[in-house]
């Protein structure tokens, strides 16, 4: 080989691993430049976890790039056009399907600021699936959602999230091995006003007392019911303006389903719009301001809390027919 071209191999070798060396060094400035503001943790489960679905599906956020750390004028644009609505969601013909299975069969449906709107319903009635398309994690087939009077169909799961719009996913999804705090700080690691944040994991602690006392210890040895209300306070994190929670009685004894309940009625109290799903009629009577009943993907009754009187009409449409009590009475 000419020395010519040697000299050329060799240069360009030289070039390419100082490149490489370049790229090393402006990543680790930067990760130190974060780990300084942020526990070094966040830091790693960001980077590690930005391409996990279900962490998106659970926090959006996530997802966030954190070397766009700094103002993000494409979100804070997104926040500025979000208003202050009464109506918070509006959802009209909504169509949403599995492949060949068709789960909503256009539903109309609306949740107003301040108010606990309960969708209640059997198994397999689109309950969850109407959750998910109002989170950005499904595509509806058809219809619109706006959320506080824009339109949201087609946005990115995070982006909703960081504009008010948590969701309390069924099943809770909370990280077991890190500890309760680690938990509730990845929720709140896409905001930048610290002081805030550590204020809203102190709101966290005084609506779920349990959670501070094992602030330290890893979720995964909660009860289901500490779950469920890490799961919920952990939203709070988010800020959001409406909280959708996917069945929070799910697996709970009734005294522990009480106290998670009387959380979600105090936060409801400081303004907190709530979106209830639930398999179970029994709250429904006492907490919701609106109630919607789906069944095979259709809204059969839709009633103001004051339309329910002894829920005899809410009882018909869960069961599709009269419930005859007098029959139901054995000895
Ligand atoms: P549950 O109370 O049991 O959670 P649900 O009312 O939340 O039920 P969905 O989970 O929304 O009901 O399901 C509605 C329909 O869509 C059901 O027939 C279900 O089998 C189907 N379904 C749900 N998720 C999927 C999926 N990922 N793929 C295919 N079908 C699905």
């Amino acid at each position: 080989m000419p020395s010519n071209a040697r000299t050329a191999m060799v240069l360009l070798k030289i070039f390419r691993i100082s490149f490489l060396y370049a790229l090393t060094a402006v990543r680790h400035i930067e990760h130190f430049r974060l780990s300084v503001s942020r526990p070094l943790w966040t830091v790693d489960s960001c980077y590690n976890w930005r391409h996990n679905k279900s962490c998106q599906a659970i926090f959006g956020m996530v997802r966030v790039n954190p070397r766009q750390s700094g103002a993000n004028p494409r979100a804070d644009a997104t926040e500025s056009n979000f208003g202050a609505e009464r109506q918070m969601i509006d959802i009209k013909d909504l169509h949403a399907s599995y492949g060949q299975l068709s789960a909503l069969k256009g539903i109309d449906l609306t949740v107003q600021a301040g108010e606990i709107t309960f969708v209640v319903g059997p198994n397999g009635a689109g309950k969850s699936t109407l959750l998910k398309c109002i989170a950005g994690l499904l595509k509806p087939r058809a219809g619109s959602v706006t959320f506080k009077g824009k339109s949201i169909l087609g946005e990115q799961p995070e982006r909703l999230c960081r504009n008010g719009l948590a969701l309390v996913p069924e099943g809770r999804h909370i990280f077991a091995t890190l500890t309760v705090e680690e938990n509730l700080r990845l929720a709140a690691m896409h905001r930048k006003d610290s002081a805030e944040v550590r204020a809203d994991i102190e709101k966290a602690i005084e609506t779920f007392p349990i959670l501070g006392k094992r602030f330290k210890g890893a979720a995964g040895y909660l009860s289901g019911g500490e779950q469920q209300q890490l799961a919920i306070a952990r939203a709070i994190l988010l800020k959001p303006t409406l909280m959708m929670i996917d069945e929070p009685s799910l697996g709970l004894a009734p005294l522990v389903v009480d106290q998670v309940y009387d959380s979600l009625k105090k936060l409801n109290e400081t303004g907190l719009t709530l979106l209830v799903v639930e398999q179970s009629t029994a709250r429904v009577l006492d907490l919701a301001d609106r109630v919607a009943v789906l069944r095979n993907g259709k809204v059969v009754l839709n009633q103001s809390g004051d339309q329910l009187g002894d829920g005899e009409a809410l009882e018909t449409a869960y069961f599709g027919y009269k419930v005859d009590h007098a029959a139901l009475v054995t000895d």
